[in-house]
């Protein structure tokens, strides 16, 4: 089952008549998006102590690659106070002149996150944030000071690899299916001014390994039932813990290996609810209720 909200389109902003404060996601496609249940529950919650946010609302949208300049454009018009971006939009938005990115998104090359100035949007990336705070909520690890395997080398994996290297871990190890993916997040986040050890290693030669590593998967291999174990875990030497940024499903075959072999072990839906906090703290500079977004996104994902 879908969250109830109805999906939008492009031509209903020509028509777009809700006069409080609007929010939204944007996706392509954007029907398994869980954000909207967990936003207006947390708004819900927070018009109960201010009564500002009782006319807040966020929506969705489904938003082709190619509309997206213009949608932005309307967006800004009709005065929506923040949006959020999923794929493919995180990539694309970041190139746009009408999006002022953040000096912290800049390395990352995509925002999730934009907020409405006077002067246009400006483009966060709250993903790293909530890689960071659930790891630390679900394995009790902070990226601080840690040996981290990360698997993959696509766009969620070079936001983990530049939150892992600003927040000091003690080295960096990537692993990726596909050599020549790897050597280029390799190359790209190497010039950022990083004291961190960083290397990237083949698959078949896990021996030089740290031992006691926390292991972080940003593949989407896991997805689909049949997907392979991005790594084999039996071939670490003792894995301080596993954190599998995919939540759907909840278990993937790699965190049940994980829990099979004793090793504390996570899936992404704490990142998902703590991008969400970071974001709604940006657009309406409140405190906000971190449960209710829980709360709302694990029951949206057990009504699935
Ligand atoms: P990309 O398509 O950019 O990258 C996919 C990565 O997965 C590549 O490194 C690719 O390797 C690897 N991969 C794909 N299939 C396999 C396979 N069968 N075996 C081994 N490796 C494989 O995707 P994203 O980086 O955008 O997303 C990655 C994952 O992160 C997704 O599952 C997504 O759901 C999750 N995510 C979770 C978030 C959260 O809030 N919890 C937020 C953002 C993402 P190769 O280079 O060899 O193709």
């Amino acid at each position: 089952m879908t969250s109830p909200e109805p999906i939008y389109t492009l031509a209903d902003l020509d028509t777009w008549s809700f006069s409080g404060t609007a929010l939204a996601v944007l996706g392509h496609p954007i029907k398994h998006s869980i954000s909207p249940p967990m936003h207006n529950a947390a708004l819900a919650q927070m018009a109960l102590n201010d009564r500002r946010f009782g006319s807040w609302k966020y929506f969705r949208f489904d938003i082709a690659p190619e509309d997206l300049p213009a949608a932005l454009k309307k967006f800004y018009v009709r005065r929506f106070k923040g949006l959020n971006l999923t794929v493919p939009h995180k990539i694309i938005a970041f190139g746009l002149p009408d999006v002022a990115v953040t000096p912290a998104a800049q390395p990352i090359g995509a925002v999730n996150t934009l907020l409405r100035t006077e002067h246009g949007w400006t483009g966060h990336n709250t993903d790293g944030y909530g890689l960071a705070t659930g790891i630390q909520e679900d394995l009790q690890r902070d990226l601080r000071g840690a040996d981290i395997v990360l698997l993959g080398a696509g766009g969620a994996a070079r936001g983990a690899a530049v939150e892992c290297l600003q927040r000091s871990c003690a080295s960096l190890t990537i692993l990726n299916r596909t050599p020549k993916a790897m050597d280029e997040l390799i190359e790209l986040i190497s010039t950022l001014d990083s004291k961190v050890p960083l290397r990237g290693i083949a698959l078949k030669d896990l021996s030089s390994v740290p031992a006691g590593a926390l292991v972080i998967n940003a593949t989407s291999a896991g997805l689909k039932p049949d997907d392979p174990l991005p790594v084999n875990l039996r071939s670490l030497v003792r894995p301080a813990g596993v954190y599998d940024m995919i939540y759907n499903p909840l278990e993937t075959p790699f965190l049940a290996q994980a829990r099979a072999l004793g090793i504390p072990a996570a899936n992404g839906l704490s990142m998902l609810v703590h991008q969400g906090v970071r974001a709604l703290e940006i657009w309406t500079n409140a405190t906000v209720p971190v449960e209710a977004m829980r709360d709302a996104v694990v029951k949206a994902m057990a009504a699935r």
